[in-house]
């Protein structure tokens, strides 16, 4: 049986066509810089549209001289900037979000503020003009339903609209609702992703996200702040593999309309993870245990666990986590020692 050009490209691992034109928005984060990386590396063109409010220049050097790639400092509030960007491109991920329960906790207001006007704004441009768009939305959205592993269909369980935490989750729900709604109502192109947990190098410790945390302490000798018990569990896919997945769902015209789990999943409990980060680093580090009031505010609503059921995506696309949480763990403490290596450089 003769193979589809976009059978052949997946079989090749490209699936990114020669010349296509992509729009990130949150290009200079963690995720948004290697799905550029990769989307650069498969042929494609890039525009990275960032205001680097959590995103990184740094994460953006080794781009600078490249010629398929273009950094925008803006806002995805800017709706002007926003609609001038997608006319010049053809898809757009869209990922530019306040991210990080920390900073959702910290300043609930203005990441609800930023994260509903800004996929408004998106959406309402890329249907204009006709742009394919992946909207990433989040596994907190799914909220504290512990049931076992989260299908896209599964019940959300939000706890009070008064507990900072849950203004993210709502935030995102929001977004996916006019994603359908655009999809259904106006015929564009517009898919969702949920991203659950995803780690690797660039990820920084600073927005309350716990792996480089944990890598960060370890390397200093200092102790690792277990939140709660440390019996609450998460999956954690490595970048290289969620990027990979938006890359397959964002050229599938089959997933047009869908909402599709990203992530890993195996489980570990974030007790076993901190032993895991200690060993890995060869860390005389010891683990204190930080009540959640402490940690975070009081009110704070913590989650048991969060697996994904990734099965409708490996349907569609033949998508599957490949790297372990070791691969990951080992790859964060790299990045982190270059990171310390250039701190010096720069004295
Ligand atoms: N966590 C921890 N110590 C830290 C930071 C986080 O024990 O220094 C815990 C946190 O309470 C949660 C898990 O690690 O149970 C994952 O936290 P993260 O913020 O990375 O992701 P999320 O809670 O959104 O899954």
């Amino acid at each position: 049986m003769a193979t589809s050009a976009s059978e052949r490209r997946i079989d090749e691992g490209v699936m990114v066509d020669d010349g296509m034109r992509y729009l990130i928005t949150g290009g200079a984060g963690f995720i948004g810089s290697h799905l550029a990386d990769s989307l650069i590396g498969q042929g494609g063109e890039v525009v990275i549209l960032d205001d680097l409010s959590t995103g990184r220049r740094e994460n953006l050097d080794h781009l600078l001289d490249c010629e398929r790639a273009e950094f925008i400092e803006g806002s995805v509030l800017d709706d002007q900037l926003v609609d001038e960007l997608m006319r010049r491109t053809d898809m757009c991920f869209h990922l530019a979000s306040a991210v990080g329960v920390k900073l959702i906790v910290e300043r609930p207001l203005e990441s609800l503020l930023r994260n509903v006007r800004g996929i408004d704004i998106v959406t309402d441009a890329a249907a204009r003009h006709g742009n394919r768009l992946l909207f990433t939305s989040t596994s907190e959205i799914y909220g504290k339903n512990s049931t076992g592993a989260l299908r896209e269909g599964s019940d959300r369980l939000l706890g009070p609209a008064s507990t900072s935490r849950w203004s993210y989750a709502t935030a995102k729900t929001l977004g996916e609702m006019l994603v359908f709604g655009y999809f259904r109502e106006r015929n564009a192109e517009m898919i969702v992703a949920r991203l659950f947990n995803t780690v690797g190098p660039r990820q920084r410790g600073f927005y309350g996200m716990v792996l480089p945390r944990f890598v960060e302490q370890a390397l200093r000798g200092e102790e690792l702040t277990v939140y709660g018990d440390g019996t609450q569990s998460r999956c954690f896919a490595h970048v290289s593999d969620t990027v990979d997945a938006l890359i397959r769902l964002g050229d599938s015209d089959l997933a047009l309309g869908g909402v599709y789990n990203i992530g890993r999943d195996t489980e570990i409990t974030i007790l076993e993870l901190a032993e895991l980060v200690i060993e890995r680093v060869g860390s005389d580090s010891t683990i204190r245990f930080v009540p959640y009031v402490e940690a975070y505010e009081n009110g704070f609503e913590e989650l048991g666990r969060r697996q994904p059921d990734t099965s409708a995506i490996q349907a569609l696309t033949g998508w599957r986590a490949q790297h372990t949480i070791a691969e990951a763990i080992d790859d964060v403490i790299a990045y982190q020692h270059e990171e310390v290596a250039r701190s010096q450089l720069a004295v």
